[in-house]
């Protein structure tokens, strides 16, 4: 008789547990998995994939690419295309959401062709070995494993406010809302609350950004600021230093929003995007000794993603000071069940990651920001290339006058001018900078950039012809191209 169940039991059917579960699994380990969505406070739900596949990245980057389609039509227009579209909302929901579903289908279709036991229901811990199943229809099971992986990623914060779960949705509900979002107040000024307002507003909507302090936070922020003088450009309102004080719903069914206790504005739909919050606190954890941050829902682990409890690992979303992106979890999960199953001893390499942002102008980013390269390395010993350019068919599009890319090089000089910050504002920048991570991580420099020949005419041709230095009180370079 086996001692336990499962070799192995995954809490979470998100990007790191399904991607852990199949490794293990592959690896010849016995495996399964609970995956079990609560409805958000408006109702919305959804199937097996976790936050990227059904309310994050795969919804979040097909409305990014529809809003794009607007943008590239204008564009169109400046080369001889007369034709205008009209855009239903109803039906890019319905077809997102039916190609959301067909992933869902696949997640489960891959999960039977390992043979990984699949559980429809909440887990939580009953003792250090022991998960109690609840499938939320009144049946639990219990079930014991030698390891246990916590993945059971975030949700949305939604603050205290007042009013604020019945009248606001969240990241949870716009890409299921088969209803158009109409006017909409988007509170957040990160990666969330701009990407969700670029798309929204690129799709014809009039969108307004509460912002409480800076936008996006932890990137660097003179392309933060493009961020924003693009976005405004093209239509989006902010209000800055702002933040809500309660919310009503008035007759009609609408949001009335309150600052400082006075009426701030009536709004269709509001959109809060003010953080993530881990679930580690829903897991009984108590039950098998693993300390979790009550305010933050996430736990720590180290660098083997053990926390104190040896055989309870934890990856993604969940885990406290990582980033909170899809690649991330998939790789540590990856990485900790080939160390488990498969004798590997390579651990997950969370440094120089890189992400982008879409808003729907995308900025990518690998390495530090000037800000941080300036703490981690010192002021006088950075140097920062950069150049504006702009696209070549916008110079055919007089609406397009006023946009600027932009890219910047952050470089150790004490260590021949090698690149530890890479950043791109433009189209296609996430396609860009992910070839570019690859140079990071290779250790590429300065030099290597300029003696690599360019491929002409394309937007990132510049990064082989840049010359001009960030100086003290310089003005942003104003030619187009470097
Ligand atoms: P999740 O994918 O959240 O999966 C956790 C799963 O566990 C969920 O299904 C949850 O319901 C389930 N669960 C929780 N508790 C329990 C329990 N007790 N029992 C059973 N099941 C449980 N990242 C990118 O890299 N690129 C992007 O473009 C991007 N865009 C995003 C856009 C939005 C709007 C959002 C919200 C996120 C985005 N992210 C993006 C982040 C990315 O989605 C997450 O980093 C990733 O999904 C984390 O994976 P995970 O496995 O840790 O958790
Ligand atoms: P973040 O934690 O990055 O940002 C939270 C934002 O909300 C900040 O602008 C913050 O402002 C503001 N905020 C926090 N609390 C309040 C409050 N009480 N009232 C008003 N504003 C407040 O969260 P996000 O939700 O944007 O993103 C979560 C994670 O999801 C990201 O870290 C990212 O890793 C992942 N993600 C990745 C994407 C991608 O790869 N393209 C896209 C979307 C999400 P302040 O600066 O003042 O603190």
């Amino acid at each position: 008789m086996a001692e336990y169940d499962y070799d192995l039991f995954v809490i979470g059917g998100g990007s790191g547990g399904l991607a852990a579960a199949k490794q293990a699994a592959d690896l010849g380990a016995k495996v399964a998995v609970a995956d079990f969505v609560k409805p958000s406070p408006a109702g919305t739900t959804w199937g097996l994939g976790g936050t990227c596949v059904n309310v994050g990245c795969i919804p979040k980057k097909l409305m990014h690419i529809s809003s794009l389609y607007r943008e590239t039509q204008v564009d169109a227009h400046g080369m001889g295309w007369e034709t205008k579209s009209s855009h239903s909302w109803s039906s890019m929901v319905t077809q997102v959401d039916n190609y959301i579903k067909s992933l869902n289908w696949g997640a489960k279709t891959d999960l039977r062709s390992k043979a990984v036991k699949y559980f429809n229901a909440f887990a939580t811990f009953k003792d250090p070995h022991t998960i109690s199943l609840d499938n939320g229809k009144g049946q639990i099971d219990q079930v014991s494993a030698k390891f246990i992986l916590i993945a059971c990623g975030g949700r949305p914060t939604y603050g205290d406010y007042p009013g604020v779960k019945e009248c606001c949705i969240s990241s949870d509900d716009i890409f299921w809302q088969k209803k158009a979002p109409g006017k909409t107040l988007v509170v957040g000024a990160s990666y969330i609350a701009l990407e969700c307002a670029g798309f929204i507003a690129a799709l014809g909507f009039d969108v307004t950004v509460m912002v409480r302090s800076i936008l996006l936070r932890g990137f660097d922020q003179d392309i933060s600021n493009m961020i924003g003088t693009y976005m405004e450009r093209h239509g989006v309102h902010f209000a800055r230093e702002m933040v809500p004080s309660k919310f009503e719903k008035t007759a009609d069914g609408k949001v009335k929003v309150f600052v400082k206790d006075a009426e701030y504005g009536i709004f269709d739909t509001v959109l809060m995007a003010i953080g993530r919050t881990g679930c580690a606190g829903q897991l009984n954890l108590e039950a098998a000794g693993v300390p979790f941050h009550a305010k933050s829902g996430k736990v720590d682990v180290n660098e083997n993603d053990q926390t104190s409890v040896p055989h309870i690992f934890a990856i993604g979303d969940v885990i406290e000071g990582k980033p909170e992106l899809t690649p991330v979890a998939i790789q540590a999960g990856k990485l900790l069940c080939r160390r488990l199953f498969g004798g590997a001893t390579k651990k997950m390499d969370y440094t120089d990651v890189a992400t982008t942002v879409f808003t729907p102008i995308e900025y990518g980013c690998v390495g530090y920001s000037e800000e941080d390269a300036i703490k981690a390395i010192g002021k006088s010993n950075i140097k920062v290339y950069h150049c504006t350019a702009q696209p070549l068919e916008w110079n055919l599009n007089s609406e397009r006058k006023n946009d600027m890319g932009y890219m910047k090089l952050i470089v150790d000089k004490d260590a021949k001018e090698k690149v530890v910050g890479i950043h791109i504002l433009g189209p296609n920048a996430g396609e860009i900078i992910q070839g570019l991570s690859v140079a990071i991580r290779c250790g590429v420099t300065k030099e290597h950039f300029d003696d690599c020949v360019g491929i002409h005419p394309t937007y990132a041709e510049s990064y082989t012809t840049m010359t001009e230095e960030k100086t003290e009180g310089s003005a942003l370079p104003t030619k187009g191209g470097c």
